[in-house]
């Protein structure tokens, strides 16, 4: 199980910090149940020092697919690495949405974060539209062949996709235990496909919309669901740690 927080663009630095030391607070020692919080950029170093000596991971919401070079106001994945983060979130609907991020370019970030060592937590979903139409299970199997195209990866560590259908993010509207199952079982087809029995089997495949802890450990509960990705219920070091108890 891992359960991660997005912070999204909230918390200024005193607040990252109070957030941060909160949850380190409330959770103790939540093995074997892994956590990781994903804070704004200019926040990474001031909660990685909250974070020392703890259990929780470090994470990033983004970082561009070159290496290093002219880039004005982009991240790279070195970088994340020398302030310390483990995971960083890549094809966030709202980066897709927003940001024009494509499957072919998170393709390319996916490949440069394992290049250094950095855990991509790979974001597929569909819109409501999508769903409605009957076509949530193909743009989801569309995404996540797009974003692993030619991705090899050398153990079940490396990696973790989430799916987050974009109908349930920040709306309230969680999919159910069942809907949520259905799609992780599909994704765990396509992983057994693409990387082998064991690979696939072990890879972690999280939830995230709208978890917060009076459905978390119903999600949970699913034989494919292997942690969520939180977003506005990880801004409250309560609810955050109450989803981390749920898993
Ligand atoms: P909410 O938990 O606020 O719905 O956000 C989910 C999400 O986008 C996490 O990445």
């Amino acid at each position: 199980m891992l359960v991660a927080g997005n912070w999204k663009m909230h918390t200024d630095r005193a607040e990252a910090i109070a957030l941060a030391r909160a949850i380190v607070a409330s959770l103790g020692d939540p093995s074997p149940i892994r956590v990781a919080v994903c804070p704004p950029f200019v926040n990474l170093e001031a909660v990685r020092q909250v974070l020392e000596g703890s259990p929780i991971a470090l994470g990033a919401q983004n970082m561009h697919h070159e290496e290093a070079g002219a880039y004005t106001g982009e991240v790279s994945a070195a970088m994340l690495r020398a302030v310390g983060c483990r995971y960083v979130i890549l094809g966030h609907s709202e980066r897709r949405q927003y940001f024009g991020e494509t499957d072919a370019l998170v393709n390319q970030k996916v490949k440069r974060a394992l290049q250094h060592g950095l855990v991509p937590i790979v974001c597929v979903g569909e819109t409501l539209a999508e769903r409605q139409a009957g076509q949530a299970e193909a743009v989801v199997e569309r995404q996540l062949q797009g974003v692993l195209d030619g991705v090899e990866l050398p153990s079940a560590e490396a990696l973790v996709i989430a799916y987050e259908p974009v109908w349930a993010i920040g709306t309230g509207h969680t999919a159910t235990p069942d809907e949520a199952q259905k799609m992780h079982a599909l994704i765990r087809q396509l992983l057994i496909a693409r990387y082998g029995d064991a690979i696939g089997r072990a890879l972690h495949i999280l939830y995230g919309g709208s978890v917060k802890p009076d459905n978390a450990a119903a999600l949970f509960a699913q034989p494919d669901v292997d942690g969520g990705l939180i977003g506005g219920a990880s801004l409250k070091a309560a609810d955050f740690t109450a989803i981390v108890q749920a898993a």
